[in-house]
């Protein structure tokens, strides 16, 4: 990076958090606004959240900027499609293009869009320092990415660690994707949500651990339930990838070190019939991600250098 500064940009559903990255992913600035919906509303908000970081800079954006967006990313041409929950369709939504055009004649910004969950993993792998790992992000919903042996696998479809799409449970309920007992409707935050609905401003995961933590035997029992999905999702990958490090983080990560010996506790209990796993010590490389660092904007800041 040779020092020089970056933009990254995290466009979700209810918030886009830009930041202003420096070297070893060193956050200088950060902003964030309510995303509104619709191709015009996102680039609005990402105008608006920019706006606030050049002000934070004396009013001069660095000249890269990275956006981790949701859906399907076309990143030869800056486009994205399927951003279902951003109101954007089927058809390509050029957003590199439109916002560099909103941005021009202030500065002449190179824009690269790229996939939010590949921009998070490659955050993580920055944030942790680890080249070959995956990232678990413990969102609405559950999926991984992968950067093994320093490079950054989106899979020939881009559908690389979609993990959470597994089916693991033949009597369970149908899965948004189509398919019945996804793992996803286990271990998400959404699955957590539907096990135990938050009461006021706590979050639920928050709720969920504390009062397993007080001893409630309901939420003790939803608590290793959810563990255990979270903890055969780190066995399928480390099975199928075997990567050095797997790194836990999303909202539900937000928990911390509870969350962590709630699924090292399932994973040493699924190791316990079982040598074979026991040899794999997946509890030993699996690891919250640090802080609360906003990894998606710094991955997305960063990634132009991955290949
Ligand atoms: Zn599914």
């Amino acid at each position: 990076m040779n020092g020089e500064l970056r933009v990254g940009l995290d466009i979700g559903a209810t918030k886009i958090l830009g930041a202003v990255i420096g070297e070893g992913g060193a956050v200088v600035a950060e902003a964030r606004q309510d995303t509104r919906p619709g191709p015009d509303g996102v680039l609005e908000t990402a105008t608006a959240v920019l706006d606030l970081l050049a002000a934070a800079l004396d009013g001069v954006l660095p000249p890269h900027i990275g956006i981790g967006i949701p859906g399907i990313v076309d990143r030869q041409r800056g486009a994205v499609s399927h951003a279902v929950n951003l109101g954007l369709g089927g058809d390509w939504f050029p957003l590199a293009d439109r916002l560099s055009g909103r941005l021009s004649g202030r500065c002449g910004a190179t824009v690269i869009v790229e996939n939010d969950l590949n921009a998070a993993t490659w955050g993580a792998h920055v944030l942790s320092g680890a080249d070959d790992l995956a990232y678990l992000a413990l969102g609405t919903g559950l999926a991984a990415g992968l950067v093994l042996s320093g490079t950054l696998r989106r899979g020939a479809h881009g559908a690389a660690g979609e993990i959470g799409h597994v089916p693991v449970d033949p009597a369970g309920g149908t899965c948004s994707c189509g398919q019945r007992g996804c793992l996803e409707l286990l271990a998400s935050g959404s699955a957590l949500t539907a096990a135990w609905p938050a009461a006021g401003d706590v979050p639920p995961a928050a709720a969920l651990f504390a009062a397993a933590a007080a001893g409630d035997p309901r939420a003790v029992a939803a608590r290793d339930r959810f563990a255990a999905g979270v903890a055969d999702a780190v066995r399928m990958l480390g099975l199928a990838v075997d990567p050095a490090a797997i790194i836990i983080g999303g909202g539900v990560a937000h928990v911390g070190e509870p969350l962590l010996a709630a699924v090292s506790a399932a994973l040493r209990a699924q190791a316990a019939t079982s040598p074979f796993l026991a040899a794999l010590d997946l509890a030993g490389r699996t690891a919250l991600l640090p802080g609360r660092a906003p990894v998606g904007a710094i991955g997305a800041a960063l990634i132009g250098n991955a290949r």
